[in-house]
């Protein structure tokens, strides 16, 4: 079993933060300059690290499969990030913030990591504006706010709907900064394939290079993975089309346990699915909910033109049903509303599997120009994918897979149970329990790179006896062999099916057995399906070309062989997790519709340990205690 200690520091939760600040080890700052320290990933999370920890002094190796990190993920994000600023002096403060996290989690995070989220979040944005991110401001010049699902204050700050861009724009300018110093050394087109190990410690990675197949190694004294989420394992998703699981499973398998992999996170608003052809889906922000109203019509198959559909025969459901909040009921609660009203004939478009998002009264009140200069992006975006003109007529909408709230088990200090391993954003679990709230995941990303890691990581190398060790080193040469031998494996596999094609088929299973809507039957029946899936792959794949030119096929391969142990993994998961909560909703326990939680007996972090192939994984508890917020029914009514 593994020790799964979160190192928690004792005291008010007000001040824990600051005190263990004070308690750690400082590096000084001749000697942070003989620490070298590599970060996977330069989105959010890594981008604000590599920045901070050169800026600090220590010496940086970033690495990104991408040509460019401009080119990460996080520069989808669109509609905006939080914070507890309160300039809307709508009663906000970081208690709120704090407690409105914890609770949209359904009370499956951590209480100490989700205060420091909200105190951070002020310090955020801060950062940014000093950077020039150019925020959304009122007629007076202050920065604006809008509201998000799952609160009844407006924090979120935004920059149109491009928020993720603009971010990343900050971000990168502070990395590059630092690449010119030569603080950071930037290597693009290099895919982690492997953590290295030594004597129990994380001290290096294996990558290999994308354009010319080279497979190398690189030492470091700590290592960070930031390197997104995983919810490409349902294959249609609305995150970039190379988002991937792979360095954090190839950590699992070399220690790291991996926490809640069944916690995923279902968006209400998404483009809906057009065809068996499609490889891709879109996200129409959360923040369009602020002003468009989701309804269908009150009486089944009704295939009427919405126009023509008056108002009394329509049900504006998430008002019904979720009067405080309405249209910003949180996202796991608006979309299981949404699957509710199309399970029960009443969806709109092709197939019945939509529900409208409507702008006219909003465009009746505020005028289209408003709209526009609001969401215009966002309504440009819609009509190029369906022809569709939404300030003519409603969006029309449907649930889709967007985020992963599971991810590597973290302390306190965001260390994973590898020494030395540390894990930023996405790829972590740390803050967000069964469910994110919208426009918190930017928040966490940057609070971990540009406010947690660059101390923590000090206090680990400070507080850490590490012998020298450099890519020479037997552990490194193994590891390289391993990568090796495993990419020859694909190759030469030279079977009859498509990489994508099993893609495909892990993603149907997944979506259909652990989605929305999760049963033992189903669960046990995904996992005999996985398994066969699996041994199909080894033995019918079909990857061409060699392994030392760019070959996409290649790299999809070891992504999807990732993908399929991962899609296992989840499963187990969500049949051990006898209860619903947040994201996780298992049909056998619920209250009309609404998830039943059972803190007794789950109220605990499910951290899973590698045991070696072909064995079972074993489940490590991290129990959660609650001693500053009162464990309730999530209510939004
Ligand atoms: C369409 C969309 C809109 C969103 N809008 C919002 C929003 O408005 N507000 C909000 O708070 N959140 C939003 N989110 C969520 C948010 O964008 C992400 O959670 C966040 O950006 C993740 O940042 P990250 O730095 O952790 O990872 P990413 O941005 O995914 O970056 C991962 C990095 O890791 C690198 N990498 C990954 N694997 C490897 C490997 N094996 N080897 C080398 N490099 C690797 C990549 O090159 C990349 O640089 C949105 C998500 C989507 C899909």
């Amino acid at each position: 079993m593994l020790d799964l200690n979160a190192k928690i520091p004792s005291g008010p939760l007000e001040q824990t933060w600051d005190q263990h600040r004070f308690s750690m080890k400082l590096v000084n700052p001749a000697n942070k300059r003989r620490h070298n320290v590599i970060v996977v990933g330069a989105g959010l999370a890594g981008a604000s690290a590599a920045a901070t920890m050169a800026e600090m002094g220590y010496r940086v190796s970033c690495f990104v499969y991408h040509d460019t990190p401009r080119r990460a993920h996080s520069i989808a994000a669109q509609g905006g990030i939080n914070a507890a600023k309160n300039y809307q002096n709508d009663g906000d403060s970081i208690r709120r913030l704090f407690y409105d996290t914890i609770k949209g989690g359904d009370f499956r995070a951590r209480e100490a990591n989700v205060y420091r989220l909200a105190q951070l979040s002020v310090n955020i944005i801060d950062q940014c504006v000093a950077q020039g991110v150019p925020f959304a401001r009122e007629y007076g010049g202050l920065l604006a706010n809008r509201s998000f699902g799952g609160a009844q204050v407006s924090r979120t700050f935004y920059a149109r709907g491009q928020t993720g861009q603009q971010l990343l724009l900050g971000a990168y300018s502070a990395l590059e900064r630092q690449v010119a110093l030569k603080g950071v050394q930037m290597h693009t087109f290099e895919e982690m394939l492997d953590v290295v190990v030594v004597d129990g410690y994380a001290r290096g990675i294996v990558t290999r290079n994308l354009l010319t197949g080279k497979i190398t190694s690189h030492a470091a004294d700590a290592v960070v993975l930031a390197t997104g989420g995983y919810s490409n394992v349902f294959y249609l998703s609305t995150n970039a089309m190379l988002s991937n699981t792979t360095a954090t499973w190839r950590a699992y398998k070399k220690g790291a346990a991996f926490a809640n992999p069944c916690y995923t996170q279902i968006h209400p608003t998404c483009i809906p699915v057009s065809g068996d052809h499609q490889s891709k889906l879109t996200l129409m922000s959360e923040s369009l909910r602020n002003d468009g109203r989701v309804w269908v019509p009150i009486k089944r198959a009704d295939n009427r033109a919405p126009s023509a559909i008056p108002e009394s025969e329509r049900d504006y459901f998430l008002e019904r049903k979720y009067p405080s909040f309405g249209n910003l009921a949180p996202r796991d609660i608006a979309s299981r509303a949404a699957k509710e009203a199309c399970d029960d004939g009443r969806g709109v478009g092709p197939g019945g599997l939509g529900v409208y998002l409507d702008f006219a009264d909003a465009i009746n009140r505020l005028g289209k120009s408003t709209i526009a200069e609001r969401y215009g992006n966002l309504f440009d975006m819609y009509q190029r994918i369906t022809d569709e003109n939404p300030y003519g007529q409603p969006m029309r909408i449907y649930p889709a897979v967007h985020y992963t709230m599971g991810g590597l088990w973290v302390d306190y200090n965001l260390m994973s149970t590898i020494p030395g391993l540390h894990v930023a954003g996405e790829a972590n679990f740390s803050d967000h329990g069964a469910n994110r709230l919208g426009a918190s995941a930017l928040m966490q990303g940057l609070a971990d790179g540009y406010f947690v890691l660059p101390y923590t990581i000090g206090d680990y190398i400070a507080g850490t006896t590490l012998a020298k060790v450099d890519n020479t080193h037997a552990e490194f040469r193994a590891a390289e062999e391993s990568v090796r031998t495993q990419t020859k494996r694909l190759l030469d596999i030279k079977g009859k099916r498509s990489v994508d094609s099993f893609h495909k088929e892990l993603g149907k299973i997944i979506w259909e057995y652990c989605g929305m809507a999760r049963t033992k039957e189903g669960l046990t029946e995904a996992l005999k399906l996985i398994p066969a899936l699996k041994e199909e792959f080894w033995s019918n794949l079909n990857v061409p070309g060699s392994g030392d030119t760019l070959n996409q096929a290649l790299e999809n391969a070891g992504r999807v062989a990732d993908f399929i142990e991962l899609g296992e993994l989840m499963c187990r998961d969500a049949l051990e997790r006898e209860e619903s909560c947040g994201g996780h909703f298992r049909v056998e326990y619920q209250d009309a519709g609404e998830a039943q939680r059972n803190d007794d007996d789950f109220a605990y972090v499910a951290a899973w340990e590698f045991a070696g192939e072909g064995k079972a994984p074993i489940l490590n508890k991290e129990p959660l205690v609650y001693e500053n917020v009162h464990l309730s029914t999530r209510s939004y009514k």
